[in-house]
């Protein structure tokens, strides 16, 4: 497919448009997310139409717990993410380069019918980033809303307007997940920024998207409740005192083995702080 998100560089480089990494991406070499590879001047997602994952899904398994419960969804993952979480559940399919996983050969409309097959009404594209193959996600996308299927992102939103904005017009549910309210915490556990993520947040809700969010409490890393109070706040002052905040448990994984388990205690805490905050929908996950 005709490559997309891209500058050539004079010196021969390619800086990646798709995320607020920008890349910039010599010859022959791949981004941070270790799946778009600068090709002769071109850059190319390497796993368009080669998900490394797929399965189906209750849909509450995303988790969105107001859209459509009950039902189904076509799982579909590819490798990489441009995020480095230290406690990365998935890290086996995102911190690796596509080459060392396997992979099926799925064109975007293949994708389709199989979720036809399998009578699943959506897709969820997820487990990695999908925002780092977003040219694949946005042709399957327009397809399926052919075919009447939901869309659903399943996303840290770490992502730049412009592709993100043409992704929109497809997509009809998203569970992103807000790590932090802080910045600092972003580029220590995740290698990031916060702004970006509010800025998909708010893009999504402007484009009429379902949205559920996520905040995973990791213990002593990001469970200061005045921090959680604050985010709660300014979920409440940007309209979005209605989308459902799913308060997650963390278990130690990856990088992250001597953190203990957090308590139910702090999640609970954290949902009180929600409701006084005035979210209306708090739910705890992991428990
Ligand atoms: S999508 Fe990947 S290659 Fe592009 S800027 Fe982000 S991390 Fe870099
Ligand atoms: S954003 Fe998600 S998939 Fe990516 S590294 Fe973090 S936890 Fe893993």
């Amino acid at each position: 497919m005709r490559p997309l998100y891209f500058k050539p560089l004079e010196d021969g480089r390619v800086e990646c448009l798709v995320c607020p990494h920008h890349c910039r991406i010599a010859n022959g070499k791949t981004g941070l997310c270790r799946s778009r590879r600068n090709h002769d001047g071109e850059l190319v997602s390497e796993v368009y139409g080669k998900p490394c994952s797929l399965a189906i899904d209750p849909i509450e398994k995303k988790p969105l717990y107001h859209f459509h419960p009950g039902t189904t969804c076509l799982s579909l993952a590819c490798t990489g993410c441009n995020f480095h979480c230290l406690n990365c559940q998935n890290h086996d399919i995102s911190q690796v380069a596509p080459s060392e996983v396997g992979h099926y050969d799925l064109a975007p409309e293949e994708v389709v019918r199989l979720c036809l097959e399998h009578h699943c009404p959506g897709i969820a594209y997820t487990y990695t980033e999908p925002l780092t193959y977003i040219e694949y996600v946005t042709e399957t996308a327009r397809l399926a809303h052919e075919k009447g299927l939901w869309n659903i992102l399943v996303t840290a939103g770490y992502v730049c307007q412009e592709p993100l904005a043409d992704l929109l017009p497809y997509l009809d549910a998203a569970n992103v997940d807000l790590k932090s309210f802080s910045d600092e915490i972003y580029q220590r556990v995740s290698g990031g920024h916060l702004a970006p993520v509010l800025d998909t947040i708010l893009a999504m809700k402007e484009a009429g998207v379902w949205i559920e969010l996520t905040n995973l409490l990791i213990p002593t890393i990001n469970d200061d409740m005045d921090m959680i109070r604050k985010m709660c706040q300014w979920l409440v002052a940007h309209g979005l005192a209605h989308a459902p905040l799913h308060f997650s448990r963390f278990f130690p994984r990856y990088k992250m083995q001597d953190l203990p388990p957090t308590p139910l205690s702090t999640l609970k805490a954290a949902q009180r702080i929600a409701l006084d905050e005035g979210i209306e929908h708090v739910y705890l996950g992991n428990v």
